[in-house]
């Protein structure tokens, strides 16, 4: 570490401090910043455009009696990443002179909330944008929310008849559904059922593509995907369609190489080869005209423009540049005519407009206060205090070596353990294991003062921040509402949304509500790689410390589950109407505790008689008075309609 890092330390703390170590203006676009207040600011329309203040916000929000864990959705960044994607596409096509459109889809799986597919709709009419359906239950939310007969609808997943015939029926009412082959005995039914209904579905195929993927669904590409017609599959699809008079409705070919791709190079390879299968299809007689590149337009979680897991080494007008010019490209040599392009971009769409946000409830800290020395002190508790006393005489000294340091730490873990096997032997009793432990972590802390501000910082400053860290009780259930977190390690920013301006003096991570050890949050974005913990204020009493998890909107919620019956959160969706005015679109209550217990089939009205015939021989018995009993039915049955979380 430089000399400058020293001084750096020296000055007081400042919000631009914040802004770089939690790398908000990296991974925050152009919609969240830090204000003069040390508040987080979202500004929907980039950093020029309105803006609200996140915690005014919230405080706001609780006078209204909707307190955290909360989910805010910001309708107006939802409606800007919309126009990001499809003013990249028309970049792109004007740039290249491509001579067709862009016309997306929203993949439905990717958030299914009414209030969030309404929007997307409703916002995407001015460009025809459709909705990609992946089951029966996802097709009948596409059937019913569009009307825009130039809308694409994707049909995509698993299909039976009543799929297939629901899509042709579709097709009857004026909607423009596409029934993509992604098994190959798919295309007897489709057969089957135009031959039933008289009419036939708009068709496409999904090519198992042999580009080598990379990346955490690297596995949804190559010969082994679970989805898509290999090539001699693709021919026999042609062939079949052809004798049944039906390749005149193939128009559309699909691919999709899996979700967050990292690198742009994987996408190219991958276009390149969708081109010449696109060309092939046509040339074997079915008169195509559109391309569908799928989702996996990646979203930059750490904003380190890398391609890591968390990251992407691409921009959105970068991918749209490559879709346009290879697939232009291809066609040109061929001498056939461009299709319309598709992509079905969920995450890149959705992730933005949603911050979960969440209070803590506490933290493990040991408490600081050391008490004075007594004279009969163990040996272990002696030999802490004398270790501590030489630590603290270094910082005196201008000049120490860390070998030094080192040694001091070796001392006090190795005086902490006598002491635990001094306490389990039961030579020292619990007031004197408390002394030790806190000696210990005077110890560490005075140890890490020195190191920080040492010309190298050693390795071990990262044992000592492990062990001085703390760990931060959460109002939430990261399986109700960031389960990725959990299933596949996936990294969001998550930082405090207020105290910005105050320098973050502890290290801690989270622990959740559930009585899971793995609930808890303990990987955090580090520009390309992990960190295990993360810097944080220590908590003024009475007041709320609230964090953001950011980028939230794609995939959680449905994914989130019931584990230990915590339910969904409150949801609010928002629009600015003015610097710091706004209004709320809608509020979605989350689930009560009687929600959540019916959802396991138990029925709450039994659950209180039960408890009631109970009371009532409670009272028989003279072990319960009639008031105690009325009183605990009375707090149960108010319990059963409020939330499943911690709410004063
Ligand atoms: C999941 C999925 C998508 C969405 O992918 P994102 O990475 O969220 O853009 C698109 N198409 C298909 C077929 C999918 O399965």
């Amino acid at each position: 570490m430089t000399k400058s890092k020293i001084k750096h330390e020296e000055k007081a703390w400042s919000v631009q401090n914040s802004i770089s170590l939690y790398g908000i203006d990296r991974w925050g676009e152009r919609y969240f910043s830090i204000n003069h207040s040390g508040n987080i600011d979202v500004s929907p329309h980039g950093k020029e455009g309105i803006k609200l203040d996140l915690k005014v916000f919230l405080d706001e929000l609780k006078g209204r009696n909707l307190k955290p864990p909360l989910l805010i959705r910001f309708d107006d960044i939802l409606e800007d990443r919309m126009r990001h994607l499809h003013q990249a596409f028309e970049n792109a096509i004007n740039n290249y002179g491509y001579d067709n459109k862009y016309k997306g889809v929203f993949p439905i799986k990717c958030n299914q909330q009414r209030h969030v597919v309404e929007e997307i709709v409703s916002i995407g009419q001015k460009w025809h944008f459709g909705l990609e359906a992946g089951s029966k239950a996802e097709l009948l939310i596409a059937l019913s929310l569009i009307n825009d007969p130039e809308a694409f609808l994707i049909c995509n997943g698993y299909k039976d008849m009543q799929y297939i015939e629901t899509a042709i029926l579709a097709r009857k009412l004026g909607r423009q559904p596409v029934v993509v082959i992604e098994q190959s005995d798919e295309v007897e039914r489709i057969i089957k059922s135009s031959k039933k209904l008289g009419a036939a579905p708009l068709i496409g195929i999904r090519a198992k593509l042999s580009s080598q993927s990379s990346g955490r669904w690297g596995d949804s590409i190559g010969e082994k995907a679970k989805f898509g017609l290999s090539i001699p599959e693709i021919l026999r699809a042609v062939k079949q369609l052809k004798s049944a008079g039906l390749l005149e409705e193939l128009s559309l070919l699909h691919f999709h190489i899996g979700s967050q791709i990292n690198d742009i190079g994987v996408l190219k390879n991958a276009l390149q080869e969708a081109s010449q299968i696109y060309v092939e299809l046509h040339r074997l007689g079915a008169p195509m005209g559109q391309l569908d590149v799928g989702g996996g337009l990646g979203v930059d979680y750490d904003g380190s423009r890398t391609a890591t897991p968390a990251s992407t080494n691409y921009s959105l007008q970068n991918y749209a540049n490559d879709v346009v010019a290879t697939i232009q490209e291809c066609c040109h040599s061929n001498k056939i005519k461009v299709p319309t392009l598709i992509s079905e971009s969920g995450r890149a769409l959705c992730s933005h407009f949603s911050i979960l946000i969440f209070n803590i409830l506490g933290t493990s800290s040991v408490e600081e206060e050391i008490p004075t020395k007594t004279n009969n002190e163990c040996l272990s508790v002696k030999n802490l205090r004398t270790t501590l006393k030489g630590i603290e005489d270094y910082s005196k000294n201008n000049s120490i070596e860390t070998s030094k340091l080192q040694e001091s730490w070796n001392d006090a873990v190795k005086f902490k353990e006598d002491a635990l096997a001094a306490f389990r032997l039961g030579f020292i009793d619990l007031t004197e294991r408390a002394i030790a432990e806190q000696l210990t972590k005077s110890c560490a802390k005075k140890l890490a003062n020195l190191l920080t501000n040492h010309p190298i910082i050693p390795e071990e400053v990262q044992v000592l921040n492990a062990e001085l860290s703390e760990t931060y009780y959460a109002n939430i259930s990261i399986f109700r509402s960031a389960p990725d977190t959990w299933a596949i390690n996936q990294l969001f920013p998550i930082m405090p949304i207020h105290r910005l301006d105050e320098k973050p003096s502890q290290l801690g991570h989270f622990a959740d509500l559930t009585c899971d050890s793995d609930g808890k949050l303990a990987q955090f974005i580090h520009n390309g790689k992990v960190k295990p913990l993360l810097e944080l204020h220590t908590l003024h009493p009475n007041d709320d410390y609230l964090i953001g998890m950011f980028l939230s909107g794609a995939y959680q919620e449905v994914m989130g589950n019931l584990h230990n019956l915590f339910g969904s959160i409150n949801a609010v969706n928002i629009r600015l109407i003015n610097n710091g005015k706004y209004k709320l679109d809608h509020v979605v209550r989350g689930n009560t505790k009687s929600d959540v217990l019916l959802a396991m089939e138990h029925d709450s009205e039994q659950l209180l008689e039960r408890l009631r015939m109970a009371s009532e021989i409670g009272i028989q018995k003279g072990n319960l008075k009639i008031k105690d009993a009325q009183n605990l039915i009375e707090h149960i049955e108010t319990s059963l309609r409020k939330s499943t979380y911690l709410q004063e």
